[in-house]
């Protein structure tokens, strides 16, 4: 199967759209959460993903949006975001956003937001982490978002090799565990100010780095024009 793994779309529909003109033909579409937050267009984007029939799990803004307790531990611009996005959003996406499980296993795959053993939370940005989050996988590869940086953990004899794939970084698992982050759609964090996302081909076992340029002024009028916070606005020209 070949699958199209989207994460961290935070409501920016202009970088959602840019990606999807350049995904080749798929027959899947996977998004690792915090579909919203952060971003302009939470309606339209959740919207999108109905329409390709995507499937995924749920992230800690997604949560936040949906009401809950997650809010109260982000920092003032995030909140400041989460409030307008809770207070924005249409029921059909509040309610597509509730139907988004936790975790998710598809095609020998466990999805997931964080990690594992804390889906909604824990960030997975250590080797000591990633070699709890390969134990806690079992005999399954991982897919994770939350850290907008786009990594590969690879099992090889026992060992964990990490990778930070380019765009066109090309990974074959060849029969080895890997737990895989495609990086942000809509906030990249790598100080590369470009869509990032990744091609899953699960039959021949290979995943592939991409990076798409979006129209960043955009996005940027769009969340001023919602008074959204400044620091959200100016990060993104940044990529991080
Ligand atoms: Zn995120």
């Amino acid at each position: 199967m070949r699958v199209a793994v989207l994460s961290d779309i935070h409501a920016n529909l202009t970088a959602l759209d840019a990606v999807l003109a350049a995904v080749p033909s798929v027959d899947e579409v996977w998004h690792l959460g915090d579909v919203v937050g952060y971003g302009p267009n939470p309606d339209e984007v959740v919207a999108r993903l109905r329409e390709l029939g995507a499937v995924g799990v749920r992230g800690n803004h997604d949560a936040a949006a949906l009401g809950g307790r997650e809010i109260e531990s982000f920092n003032v611009d995030a909140r400041r975001a989460a409030e307008w996005t809770r207070t924005a959003i249409a029921d059909e996406t509040r309610a597509w956003l509730s139907a988004q499980p936790e975790t998710l296993e598809r095609e020998g795959f466990l999805l997931v937001h964080g990690s594992p053993r804390d889906p909604i939370w824990e960030y997975i940005t250590s080797t000591p982490v990633a070699r709890a989050a390969m134990a806690d996988l079992g005999k399954r590869s991982g897919l994770h978002g939350h850290t907008h940086l786009p990594v590969a953990y690879v099992e090889d004899d026992g060992r964990l090799e990490t990778m930070s794939p380019g765009s066109g970084s090309r990974l074959s698992f060849d029969g080895r565990r890997v737990l895989l982050n495609p990086g942000s759609v809509g906030q990249p964090r790598d100080g590369i100010p470009t869509a990032g996302w990744m091609l899953l081909d699960t039959d021949a076992g290979t995943a592939t780095w991409r990076r798409t340029a979006f129209d960043i002024a955009t996005v940027q009028a769009a969340m001023t024009r919602l008074a959204l916070p400044e620091r959200l606005v100016t990060r993104l020209a940044y990529g991080l």
